[in-house]
């Protein structure tokens, strides 16, 4: 269940709108390839879909490289937002963010566009099928998604003088404390931890842990606590029993994430959910891996355990539990793509992106 969104708020959203479904009450969803590895792990994910019997309908649509090639500073045009206003619901492969001036982060602005605010990233280990630093690691993080230094308030006063802002608010901060606590009563979740900067950042992390407090108060059963980002994130890495929930700022958020599922095993295994009132977005956490796209060598896991949350949020739990068995039972059994593939270890088998897909799909 820690794998599953908060599906019932979704389900309400979308039976509400009956541009959500085609003729068949199969559930629509946008869905991009991306770049980088996107295409692969994309063409995997949904092949597993496929053939667990998801009741969706992608419709197709262009994001990132070519996209931002054509002028469209967003690196998302005019189809892919009416096809967002239609489903709100995402399925997105990663893509490369050009680095400059004069573009801008179409995640960033996904995320802003479509108010989602909470960014929950489950990690857990899957020893002793895969190697990791640790066998107990089992959290889940739950990023606010859409102030902090992600605001896109930058600017450059002179040549040598740079400036970024970093952003905080109540409501922000409120909204995503409120989903972390509601998501760790309704997930069987024992703590919730905060984790900020306060004793530096004394206005805006301050802000963010005193908001984090009052809201804990309205949770007596859970138990709270609060850390400091920098021990916080060492202990991620060397004691991860420690933790059970995590909310925190979007940037220790995104860097908290990918220590944890790097200790995990690797960054390709873990998905991502983004969660608005109205729409949602999910994604694996990493990102195009231009260093290997197009070698068939990527691990779709992190895409896959993406999707099997949207099956959680859309409620199609059967066909999210179908999948994620088949996906432990082919990491089980030995069946590992490069990155977690360790000889002598319990890897039995190497294999590529798609043959990985076959793999899932026979189990
Ligand atoms: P990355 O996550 O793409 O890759 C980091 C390392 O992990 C690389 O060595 C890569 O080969 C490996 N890796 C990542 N995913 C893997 C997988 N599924 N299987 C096997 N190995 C995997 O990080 P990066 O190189 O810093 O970023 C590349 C591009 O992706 C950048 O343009 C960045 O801005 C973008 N990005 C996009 C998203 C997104 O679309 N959500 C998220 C993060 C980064």
């Amino acid at each position: 269940p820690t794998l599953l969104a908060s599906r019932s708020m979704m389900s309400a959203a979308s039976r509400s709108n009956p541009d959500a479904y085609d003729e068949h009450g199969n559930r629509r969803v946008t869905v991009a390839y991306g770049d980088g590895i996107g295409p692969e792990i994309m063409e995997a994910t949904l092949r597993v879909l496929k053939a667990a019997g998801a009741k969706i309908a992608p419709e197709i649509v262009e994001i990132g490289e070519k996209v931002y090639e054509r002028g469209v500073s967003s690196g998302i045009d005019k189809d892919g937002w009416e096809s967002l206003k239609r489903t709100n619901l995402f399925l997105k492969a990663p893509i490369t963010t050009p680095l400059g001036g004069g573009v801008k982060s179409l995640n960033v602005t996904v995320r802003k566009t479509l108010g989602l605010y909470a960014n929950v990233r489950p990690v857990k280990s899957y020893a002793p099928f895969v190697p990791s630093l640790h066998d107990n690691i089992d959290m889940v993080i739950v990023r606010e998604n859409e102030e902090d230094c992600y605001a896109g308030i930058e600017h450059r006063h002179t040549s040598e003088v740079t400036q970024c802002i970093k952003l905080i608010t109540v409501p922000g901060t409120a909204r995503v404390c409120k989903y972390a606590f509601d998501y760790a009563l309704t997930h069987g979740r024992k703590r919730v931890s905060c984790i900020t900067k306060q004793n530096i950042m004394k206005i805006t992390d301050g802000l963010f842990h005193r908001v984090f407090k009052r809201t804990a108060d309205q949770y007596p059963t859970l138990e709270s606590e609060h850390r400091i980002v920098d021990i916080a994130t060492a202990q991620v890495a060397s004691k991860p029993h420690l933790f059970d929930v995590i909310v925190t700022l979007n940037l220790y958020g995104d860097i908290i994430s990918d220590v944890a599922a790097e200790v995990a095993g690797s960054v390709g295994l873990c998905g991502s959910a983004n969660v608005g009132d109205r729409a949602a977005m999910f994604e694996a956490i990493h990102g195009s891996a231009p260093d290997i796209a197009g070698m068939d060598i990527a691990n779709p896991s992190g895409l896959i355990n993406g999707a099997i949350m949207m099956l959680g949020h859309i409620g199609q739990r059967d066909v999210a539990v179908t999948i994620k068995n088949a996906l432990l039972k082919t990491i089980e059994d030995g069946i590992h793509t490069a990155d977690i593939y360790r000889e002598g270890k319990n890897s039995k088998q190497k294999v590529g992106c798609q043959a990985f897909a076959d793999a899932v799909i026979e189990r």
